[in-house]
């Protein structure tokens, strides 16, 4: 019975264009699946959903009549029943530094934000939502405002990766020549909260007969909801990135609420139990820089010590200014001695280069069903932004 097949999964198989079935952003189970219900001979439902899934994939065909080793008849008749259309970008935005913003509208009322990064390795890193809005409310955070929409499926995952593919015109697919190669889960949402779905969307991004990209290419992030990290890791073998932001239970308390739930040394625990570490797969711990917060040099001690014998790198990150954000960056210097502090104790600590803030696409200032700013909110933030923009940047590594 084809149900078999996909046990549960009756309910996400959805997003339907017009009448028809969205094939694009599925996996093969549910392809396969589909094309039996479809009426696909038994004898012939894997090869079939192969060359689909291939073409769909590593082509990224929108059009039926491309699927060349499909016969014509066939083709049509799928075309009836199964579309391949996108989702529609309902605005994309690309700052000074070639970092492009899409705004992608899943469903009415589902917008969510995917942001694609450049880098000078002729590296590009997707970063993906994989939610729309949040339910954790850390306080220097602009998806943190926005109340929770709903979580999002696999495919409409796997579709933010697609859209950018497209529009950076990358197909087919090949290792030579692609700009996309990493994909990071520090869009909006909290991605543990959504596991099975992101669980799912890597089984169909990494597949190699497809998009392809490694499983050590794909970084996901969490505020540290302990009781899915070890079992993330051991699903998808992608690595992890934590979102620290104070290494003692009293402030991370007061500007993550999550560790009110989950404290540290629970956190730690699990970090020390993600599968596979080593020293060529060190966890990342992103820690923003808040200006008289979280910047002194004691807390670049705690931090050291909190990291004590876990495989590890630090990702300092200059905070991001957004509409109403009660928070300032730390200065550069500031910035500079906590980076020396924890290099010198063992630990690389790049501080991330703040990519796309003229177009509100660094890390945290997503946030979707925009509201209008008003002309004086604007002026300020773009004033901010260009003081941060002109800070000169060495980045450590
Ligand atoms: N919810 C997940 C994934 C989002 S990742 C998580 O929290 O890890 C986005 C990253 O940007 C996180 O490390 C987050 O803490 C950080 N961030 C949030 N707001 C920021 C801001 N205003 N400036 C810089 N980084 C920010
Ligand atoms: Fe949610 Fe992550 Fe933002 Fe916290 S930092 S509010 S968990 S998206």
């Amino acid at each position: 019975m084809a149900s078999t097949l996909i046990p549960n999964t009756q309910k996400k198989i959805s997003s339907n264009v017009d009448d028809r079935i969205r094939l694009v952003g599925l996996g093969r189970n549910e392809i396969l699946f589909h094309l039996e219900n479809f009426g696909i001979e038994k004898q012939k439902l894997k090869m079939r959903t192969k060359q689909i899934f291939h073409w769909i994939y590593n082509y990224g065909v929108r059009d039926w009549s491309e699927m060349t080793n499909i016969a014509k008849k066939l083709r049509n008749e799928l075309e009836e029943k199964f579309s391949l259309e996108r989702p529609k970008i309902i605005e994309k935005q690309v700052s000074n530094d070639g970092t492009r913003k899409y705004l992608i509208q899943m469903s009415p009322g589902v917008e969510v934000e995917t942001v694609f990064i450049p880098d000078v390795s002729k590296t590009g890193a997707l970063c993906v939502s994989s939610q729309v809005g949040c339910t954790l409310t850390c306080k220097f955070c602009h998806t943190g405002t926005q109340k929770l929409v709903r979580n999002l499926t696999s495919q409409e995952i796997v579709l933010q990766v697609i859209s950018a593919r497209d529009d950076l015109n990358e197909w087919p697919t090949t290792q030579e020549n692609r700009k996309l190669t990493n994909i990071v889960f520090m869009g909006m949402g909290e991605p543990l909260y959504n596991s099975n779905q992101v669980g799912d969307s890597l089984d169909i991004i990494c597949d190699p007969e497809g998009i392809g990209i490694g499983r050590r290419r794909i970084t996901i992030s969490t505020s540290g909801v302990v009781p899915e990290i070890v079992p993330i890791g051991s699903r998808t073998s992608a690595m992890l990135a934590i979102s620290l932001h104070a290494a003692n239970d009293d402030l991370r308390e007061k500007i993550m609420p999550i560790n009110r739930k989950y404290p540290l040394k629970e956190l730690m625990q699990a970090c020390r139990d993600y599968p596979g570490l080593s020293n060529s797969k060190r966890i990342t711990f992103e820690y923003v820089m808040l200006k008289g917060i979280n910047d002194k040099p004691k807390h670049a001690k705690q931090l050291i010590n909190l990291l004590k014998g876990i495989p590890s790198k630090v990702n300092l990150i200059p905070f991001n200014p957004w509409p109403g954000s009660d928070f300032e960056c730390s200065d550069w210097a500031t910035i500079e001695n906590f980076a020396d502090l924890v290099n010198k104790a063992g630990y690389a600590s790049p501080i991330r280069t703040p990519r796309g803030r003229d177009i509100l696409a660094a890390c945290g200032q997503l946030r979707s069903e925009s509201e209008k700013l008003r002309a004086s909110d604007l002026r300020k933030l773009n004033k901010s932004n260009l003081k941060l923009l002109k800070t000169p940047f060495i980045p450590k590594t």
